[in-house]
């Protein structure tokens, strides 16, 4: 069976939920939102390791037309994002619009029609004018392969299919990774656990943890004083926009913020050899920066190990390290990310002429307009795209800048009665030949790492390498001349 629909939208993240949103109140009606989980949230409904909280204010965190006068903390945890998430869609009728229980498998452009069919795991087909994917970046679980990964008896896990089955009171346990997520599941389960080992590969660069409760005055005052909320989370806006002036190529600014790092550090841990172990040797806001109150003196604990001398092979009751030590373990947890700029290999998408996309990006590097739109794949936005992740603000304001150049688009598409469009290749270059030249100046490239920011080229396809307001004002709106626009014959 085909299921007919103007506009799909894949996705409920804060990506599908913000689109569904905008295309409902710009008077469209004609849609559905494909959700292959029952429920929506995204990687805030996925994500449930102990400890899983943002590390952007939740004030800025959430939709700048929804907002919650009740977070109760400055970083909320996920149940509370999560809880955000889902009354936002009872409260504003979006639940309707959604098919749950809908795994998309793939998407193909036709040609002759001017139509996405879009293939699920059902095996319903769905066709639509435009597809609009929220798919995010940070989905498919990365679990390197190990040697021996499959004699381990016991339970092996990663961080975002967490198995809350396995009780890890008094069990030995190893954790591979000490990213954004380790960081903060680690310091709560060492309180369980009989014994943990940490594998670190590279240390990350972890600051102090501003959070604190949300006193009840300002839940009050932002419920009752008009535009207290609005002025709160515009200076939460800019309090972080100005850390783009460090990681954008002011490299010269970063020695203040390392020094506050450093100090915190060898505070946090006195024995040399440790801190040694623990001390970053590239530069700050290489790799993510990282914030935790409670990630270093959990190595203070005597039933706590820190690992760096690497993962050699995994046995039945342990994990042998690159010096033939082997940790014993009951339970291995992976904290070691996802699948980013390879994870289009995952997306079956065919545009124009049968092109595969994953195949496109390996080819020509992963080169889209904006982030959002990509020649040769006419009608097709993605929400979220390369280089557009931020390291130091609020990923929802990029979503809201690109939900809106999205309605534009459609608008202007009716405006001109064109059945499709797509970037021209000279726009989508152009493009991609100014971000680089900015990533290449920037933090991520200069900074003596390698991270999920970077292709197997060494290139950043991940980061929007200027300010955000930059982004509201390149996508504020559709630049007829960079697009391509067919009518009907
Ligand atoms: P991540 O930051 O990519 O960290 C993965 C960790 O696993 C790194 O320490 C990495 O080491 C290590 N690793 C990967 N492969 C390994 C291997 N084969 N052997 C040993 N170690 C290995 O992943 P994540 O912690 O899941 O976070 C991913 C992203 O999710 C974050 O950067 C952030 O954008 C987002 N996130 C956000 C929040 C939030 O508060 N908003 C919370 C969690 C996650 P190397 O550093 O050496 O590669």
């Amino acid at each position: 069976m085909v299921i007919k629909k103007d506009i799909i939208i894949i996705g409920t993240g804060f990506s599908g939920m913000g689109m569904a949103m905008k295309l409902r109140d710009s008077g469209r009606q004609d849609f559905v939102v494909l959700e292959k989980a029952q429920d929506v949230g995204g990687t805030w409904r996925d994500n449930t390791y102990p400890g899983c909280e943002c590390d952007i204010p939740s004030h800025m965190y959430s939709f700048s037309y929804e907002l919650n006068t009740g977070w109760s903390k400055s970083f909320s945890g996920q149940p509370e994002i999560w809880a955000y998430m889902r009354k936002v869609a009872d409260e504003q009728g979006l639940r309707p619009f959604i098919n749950f229980g809908v795994e998309v498998k793939g998407a193909s452009w036709d040609e002759d029609r001017r139509v996405w069919t879009v293939r699920t795991a059902s095996g319903e087909d769905y066709e639509a004018r435009v597809v609009v994917a929220g798919v995010g970046g940070l989905h498919i679980p990365n679990i390197p392969e190990i040697d021996g990964a499959e004699t381990f008896a016991g339970p092996r896990f990663h961080s975002a299919s967490w198995d809350h089955s396995v009780d890890l009171k008094g069990k030995k346990v190893v954790v591979i990774g000490t990213g954004a997520s380790a960081i903060q599941f680690i310091p709560i389960i060492a309180q369980e656990t009989e014994h943990l080992t940490v594998f670190q590969r590279t240390p990350p660069w972890v600051l102090p943890k501003k959070d604190k409760p949300t006193p009840e005055w300002r839940k009050k005052a932002f419920a009752t004083i008009p535009g207290a909320q609005r002025a709160y989370r515009n200076a939460l806006y800019w309090s972080l926009e100005v850390r783009a002036i460090a990681f954008n190529g002011h490299l010269d600014v970063l020695p203040f913020a390392e020094k506050i790092v450093t100090k915190y550090l060898a505070k946090a841990i006195p024995d040399p050899e440790l801190r040694a172990k623990l001390t970053p040797d590239y530069r700050l806001g290489c790799k993510r920066v990282l914030q935790s109150n409670t990630y270093y003196p959990t190595f203070l604990r005597d039933d706590v190990d820190l690992s760096t001398d690497g993962v050699r092979e995994i046995v039945s009751d342990g994990v042998i390290d690159g010096n033939g030590v082997k940790h014993e373990a009951d339970v291995i947890i992976y904290g070691t990310g996802f699948h980013t700029i390879d994870a289009f290999d995952y997306l079956d998408i065919k545009g124009k002429s049968g092109v595969d996309l994953a195949a496109q990006f390996r080819e020509t590097g992963v080169e889209t307009y904006m982030g959002i739109m990509v020649n040769g794949f006419p009608n097709l936005a993605f929400m979220l795209g390369p280089n557009t992740a931020l390291g130091h603000n609020s990923v929802v304001f990029m979503i809201e800048q690109q939900t809106k150049f999205i309605i534009r688009m459609l608008d202007e598409m009716d405006r001109r009665g064109a059945v499709a469009v797509e970037p021209t290749k000279e726009a989508q270059i152009e493009f991609n030949i100014e971000i680089q030249r900015l990533v290449e100046k920037g933090i991520w490239t200069q900074g003596g790492c390698t991270s999920w920011y970077l292709d197997s080229h060494g290139k950043n396809r991940t980061i929007w390498p200027k300010f955000t307001f930059q982004y509201w004002w390149e996508t504020r709106k559709v630049n007829a001349p960079d697009f391509a626009w067919e009518h009907a014959a």
